[in-house]
């Protein structure tokens, strides 16, 4: 008897084999395996007459086989099978290719399904390898909205479709539904069975919309619930009340006074810090608005109360670049700081590791170094993670329990939008850096094409020529990727630069080298060693180089909104004016609008709305940039409707039954539970 725990080698068909291709996907039990859901969705529910079809149409036919199929072997290693298959209207030629074996599938004078792309020459019909079935197959791939499932290899379509099939035949009615009935009722969505057959086998599109909004709903309540929970299990949580120290000792000594935006956050995150209760705090403010002097100032504030901190940045080079800033700052008041990165010897972690212990230490900054296992803290108070969307939640949580209840610190310039903001941080407080330093300059924008080549080269070459530094960056080519247009690849781009400048020093980084190998580039960078960076990765956003004055985006049509303003966040930052030049030879209204509202403002919260917009908020979910949980069908789109009808449904919920405890809660609670422990939610 199976169950939704049961292991997917019970279904027929999946042998060890399968299954290890299957566990790649992340499906292990038939609870997974009903909840992979599927990628697209091909229509093959309506049959057309042979003399219907058109060129090049994808199309279902009803034919019979009107002469024995025909093996002839052309050459080694190319078999053809070839018959023609008759329907009232018409005739075809269906041809397969290295399929041998299909010759005995068909008999002649039956009748069979074909689905596949018509060719049309002349008054003669052909179709190549298309999928076939007996037109009284039960449970078939034609004659409906079939789903398209994504494959790992020693996979294929017709094993995982029927695999599903008997996946859901076993245990659908098992299926505990997660969400309260009044919740279905008064958001009128769809019955939880309903919606796990009809995402996979939909019996119309309008069931198939059904179904997907229910599941959608499902996946962004139980995110809300679980971070409703987190938040309240928190605020609950108590902790001894920090001593505010006078901050003008602080603010006398920094070599400029700060902005009113920045003193709200540091207050606001003080008031949490002195109230008894554990702090959680989200800094949120656009690129070069100054964040780390807010993270500075808590910093002290600890140190006067005795109590050390730990800073944690996603790289090697940003952790460097903080330790050379802060230490300026920070050592002539009297903090102690200290540096624990991977990339440092055995010895020299040794020795640092030896003072967190004994507590010598009044701010270590670091990598992901910071909460590997053999790393103990004493007093660990306050936890700050830098661009957060870089770690996950769980890794934030590996470093909190370092301590005892830290305070935690997060700071994010990846600007998100209100609507959003509500569920992603749905457990944290927020505050919002809404002003930059004063006599910031704007970066001046341009969207151009190719034909723009010759003079976006003369302005590289008169940048570098006054002593100015340039940033190329290219997008990166995703594994299996189908290309319709051809991308700059970095390397070859960076081999162009070299050869049309040959004056100037060219560097480049991209995600195939090791992080030491770019980290050793990007401080080549940053030390005026090259003159220009090429690279494909923007896993160096923090980086501040304020010599660079140029920023060239090629292919900006593939950029997401937030990461083009990111990336262009990375010029303006020193005295000098700065530029941002997006390359993109797309003409659909889409990409154009998108490279227009980056011409039109530097304001990332507007660019983030305006994003939203344009295209949903699947964008948001799908670029991994939040740390949450993997989303298997908000990933896809949605509309913020649900999202907030959602967290306002979870809301409700936790008010009546804060726990989860109810019996009728139990569904729920198991998987919000398992919300935070199953997924991989590390992506860096
Ligand atoms: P981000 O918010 O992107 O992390 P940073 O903290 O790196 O921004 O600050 C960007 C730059 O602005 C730094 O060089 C910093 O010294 C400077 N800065 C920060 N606050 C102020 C301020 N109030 N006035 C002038 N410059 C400031
Ligand atoms: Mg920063």
């Amino acid at each position: 008897m199976a169950d939704l725990s049961t292991d997917i080698r019970y279904i027929k068909g999946i042998g060890e084999k399968k299954a290890l291709a299957l566990n790649k996907l992340g499906v292990f039990s038939l609870h997974d395996l009903i909840s992979y859901y599927p990628r697209r969705y091909e229509d093959r529910s309506s049959f057309k007459p042979i003399a219907m079809t058109m060129s090049d149409e994808n199309v279902c036919i009803q034919a019979i086989v009107a002469d024995t199929p025909r093996l002839s072997r052309i050459r080694r290693g190319l078999d053809i099978v070839k018959f023609r298959a008759v329907d009232e209207s018409g005739s075809v030629d269906i041809t397969y290719f290295n399929q041998s074996y299909v010759k005995d599938q068909f008999v002649c004078g039956e009748q069979y399904n074909f689905y596949g792309k018509i060719e049309v020459k002349g008054a003669r019909r052909s179709m190549t390898n298309p999928v076939h079935e007996k037109s009284d197959s039960v449970n078939g791939v034609t004659g409906r909205i079939v789903p398209i499932y994504r494959l790992s290899a020693g996979l294929n379509q017709r094993l995982l479709q029927q695999a599903v099939r008997q996946g859901l035949d076993q245990c659908l009615r098992f299926i505990p539904d997660v969400l309260p009935a009044e919740v279905v009722e008064s958001c009128q969505l769809a019955q939880c069975g309903f919606a796990y057959e009809n995402i996979h086998f939909p019996a119309d599109f309008e069931a198939l919309e059904l179904a997907r909004r229910r599941l959608i709903f499902e996946e962004l309540f139980v995110l809300a619930c679980a971070l409703g929970k987190m938040r309240e299990e928190r605020v609950r949580e108590s902790s001894i009340p920090l001593k505010a120290a006078d901050m003008t000792e602080f603010y006398a000594a920094l070599p400029f006074s700060l902005t009113g935006a920045q003193r709200r956050a540091i207050e606001e995150a003080l008031a949490d810090m002195c109230s008894g209760s554990v702090m959680n705090r989200l800094v949120q403010g656009d690129v070069g608005s100054g964040k780390t002097m807010v993270a500075a100032a808590l910093i002290w504030q600890c140190w006067k109360n005795g109590l050390m901190s730990a800073y944690m940045a996603p790289t090697e080079i940003l952790a460097e670049q903080h330790y050379v800033n802060l230490s300026k700052l920070l050592e002539p008041m009297g903090l102690r700081i200290a540096k624990l990165t991977g990339a440092m010897s055995a010895k020299e972690k040794r020795q640092v590791k030896a003072l967190l212990q004994s507590g010598e230490i009044d701010l270590v900054i670091g990598t992901h170094a910071l909460f590997s296992s053999d790393v103990e803290y004493k007093n660990l108070s306050l936890v700050i993670t830098d661009e957060q969307h870089r770690f996950g939640v769980k890794q934030r949580s590996a470093l909190i329990s370092k301590g005892a209840k830290p305070h935690v610190l997060v700071m994010s310039a990846t600007p998100i939008p209100r609507t959003l903001a509500l569920i992603i941080y749905g457990d944290l407080d927020v505050s919002v850096i809404d002003e930059l330093p004063p006599g910031r300059q704007k970066v001046d924008t341009f969207a151009v094409d190719e034909s723009y080549r010759p003079r976006l080269n003369g302005f590289i070459k008169k940048q570098c020529a006054v002593g100015r530094q340039v940033f190329v960056v290219c997008p990166m080519v995703e594994e299996n990727e189908e290309l319709t247009v051809k991308l700059k690849s970095a390397q070859e781009h960076a081999a162009a630069l070299a050869a049309q400048f040959p004056e100037l020093r060219v560097g480049c980084v991209h995600g195939r080298m090791k992080a030491k190998d770019k980290d050793a580039v990007m401080a080549d960078f940053v030390s005026g060693e090259l003159d220009i960076l090429v690279a494909t990765t923007v896993i160096e956003v923090g980086v501040d180089v304020p010599n660079a004055a140029l920023m060239i985006i090629e292919n900006a049509e593939r950029f997401g909104l937030s990461q083009l303003h990111q990336l262009r966040g990375r010029v303006g930052r020193g005295e000098h004016k700065s530029y941002c030049i997006l390359v993109s030879d797309a003409e659909n209204e889409e990409s154009r609008a998108r490279l227009k509202i980056m011409c039109d403002t530097n304001d990332g919260f507007k660019i983030s709305e305006e994003d939203l917009r344009l295209r949903g908020p699947g964008d948001f979910f799908g670029s991994r940039q939040h740390g949450l949980p993997e989303m298997h069908l908000a990933d896809l789109g949605g509309d913020v409707n649900v999202l907030q009808k959602a967290q306002t449904e979870a809301k409700l919920l936790l008010e009546r039954d804060e726990g989860l405890e109810l019996p009728e809660h139990r569904a729920l609670k198991e998987r919000v539970e398992r919300l935070f422990t199953l997924s991989s939610d590390s992506f860096n």
